[in-house]
């Protein structure tokens, strides 16, 4: 049995609608997924119920931007409550701010010469947590890029004429927020970012575990990630990262995670559940 823990949909920047991730999870035999939409959990009730239907177990998720050291990470949150008030706020700002800064971008690439409108970028993203990729698509759909990759490595990307830096939360906010929510905190593809000097500070804020499996991730960085968890005591996870379409080929399934990395999250959410502070409950109820 086996798992692909983070993938994305139409509610951020993956192509694909809940009900056609579900279909290609049953297609490459998966027993269990999580939708990890950016800043966002609008499309966990309809993957629930798409889940459901092939007989798949879904785990509510979240890919949240933040930042430590002036370095951008990205942390995953799974198994949260989906109505919980305080993460729905945050996450509601998060998506201001992500629509704000598509403003921001779509200007400077008016200054550079490409007359486009951040209404033609809203209407393409269709979703209220837009980002740079959609963008790059409103890009190569106006014939001003041949791809995606070229949008990014000659507008987006850090460094760029159209980049925008986007206000984040702190890693240790993050981290608390999803507690908070009954969540856990799990570190994605570490592989990327070159940030292991941060692990330290990370698990002593609450961090719960690392994405040792993913696209990016070779063998050894794979095995020195779960080197490291082990050493953190922290749990391990994986997934494709598959944006739908985005790319060519869907990446879901590619990355095969055995069931007991579930397991172990499972269980993990359970414990921090049992953890969690009473009397932000009792606030709650
Ligand atoms: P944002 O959250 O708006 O800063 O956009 C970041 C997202 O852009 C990442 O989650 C990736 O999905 C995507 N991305 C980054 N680089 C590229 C690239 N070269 N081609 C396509 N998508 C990319
Ligand atoms: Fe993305
Ligand atoms: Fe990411
Ligand atoms: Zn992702």
């Amino acid at each position: 049995m086996h798992a692909d823990l983070h993938l994305h949909t139409c509610f951020s920047d993956g192509t694909y609608t809940p009900e056609e991730v579900a279909g290609h999870g049953k297609r490459c035999d998966l027993a269990a997924l999580s939708v990890v939409d950016h800043d966002s959990l609008e499309a966990c009730p309809r993957m629930e119920a798409a889940c459901r239907l092939h007989g798949i177990e879904f785990i509510p998720g979240s890919e949240l931007t933040a930042e430590v050291d002036g370095r951008e990470l990205h942390l995953l949150a799974y198994g949260m409550e989906l109505d919980h008030p305080h993460l729905l706020r945050a996450l509601d700002h998060c998506q201001e701010v992500r629509q704000n800064r598509i403003r921001e971008i779509v200007f400077c690439l008016n200054r550079l010469g490409v007359p486009m409108a951040a209404e033609a970028v809203f209407r393409l993203a269709n979703c209220r947590s837009p980002g740079r990729p959609h963008v790059a698509r409103a890009l190569v759909e106006a014939g001003y890029c041949h791809d995606l990759d070229q949008a990014f490595d000659r507008f987006l990307k850090r460094g760029r004429p159209a980049w925008v830096p986007k206000h984040k939360m702190s890693a240790a906010e993050a981290i608390q927020l999803i507690h908070e929510a009954g969540g856990v905190a799990v570190l994605a593809h570490p592989g990327i970012g070159r940030t292991d000097y941060l692990l330290p500070q990370l698990v002593a804020e609450g961090l719960d575990g690392l994405e040792c499996f993913h696209t990016k991730h070779s063998t050894p960085i794979t095995e020195h990630y779960m080197m490291l968890a082990d050493r953190h005591q922290l749990i391990t996870t994986g997934g494709s990262d598959c944006h739908g379409m985005n790319k060519g080929q869907p990446l879901i399934g590619t990355v095969r995670l055995p069931y007991a990395h579930v397991d172990q999250l499972k269980h993990r959410i359970r414990d921090r559940r049992s953890r969690a502070p009473l009397a932000s409950r009792l606030l709650q109820s």
